[in-house]
């Protein structure tokens, strides 16, 4: 059967995500409550503001629902702001923010600092013959990585593109560029 994956749609930049899926021919859905959360295999948490997404989170009931759907190895792919909901440590977060520990690193919220806090640069990604397009937009820099983290991409030595089992995250935005490839390397994580 093939997959479902949802697109966490609480804020921020998931419609996006969806056209890219949809043009991968992958199902998607727009998860808001936790009854869409179960009606889904995997999850992309899109970019957008974390600590809003945190609260969302929080009011909708969605968090521990998905905190326990994380921790039953459900594929999970966060870019920006949901890779910041996904990390270990967060520096530099609001107090009240929370996050999944989903995947071993520490990111620093912002880091790329306020001068250079948009860019866009060319990536080269493990496995990939051409490089790989990457718009970063106040975006979360990867301070800490664990030992069992698997860096796929880094620019300026920092990484910017993990895995950790289920779980994938990238600190820019795949989704507002025309390539696919890392929606597919996520399905290919997915087994769709
Ligand atoms: N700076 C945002 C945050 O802290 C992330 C930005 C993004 O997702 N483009 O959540």
């Amino acid at each position: 059967m093939k997959a479902r994956v949802g697109v966490l749609a609480l804020q921020g930049a998931f419609a996006a995500h969806e056209l890219t899926l949809a043009g991968l021919g992958v199902e998607t859905a727009q998860v808001r409550t936790p009854s869409d959360l179960a009606a889904v295999d995997a999850l992309i948490m899109p970019g957008g503001e974390s600590t809003t997404m945190s609260r969302l989170l929080e009011t909708s009931g969605l968090f521990d629902e998905l905190k326990g759907r994380l921790s039953d190895g459900m594929p999970v792919f966060g870019t920006c702001a949901g890779m910041i909901l996904l990390a270990t440590d967060v520096l530099d977060g609001r107090p009240d923010q929370r996050s999944f520990g989903a995947i071993d690193i520490t990111v620093q919220r912002n880091g790329y600092g306020r001068q250079v806090d948009s860019f866009e640069t060319d990536i080269d990604v493990d496995g990939f013959v051409a490089p790989f397009h990457a718009v970063f937009i106040r975006a979360p820099k990867v301070v800490a990585v664990g030992a069992g983290v698997n860096v796929v991409a880094s620019h300026d030595g920092v990484p910017v593109l993990a895995l950790q089992g289920h779980v994938m995250v990238a600190s820019f935005h795949p989704e507002l560029t025309a390539d696919n490839r890392l929606h597919a390397m996520f399905c290919e994580l997915i087994g769709s």
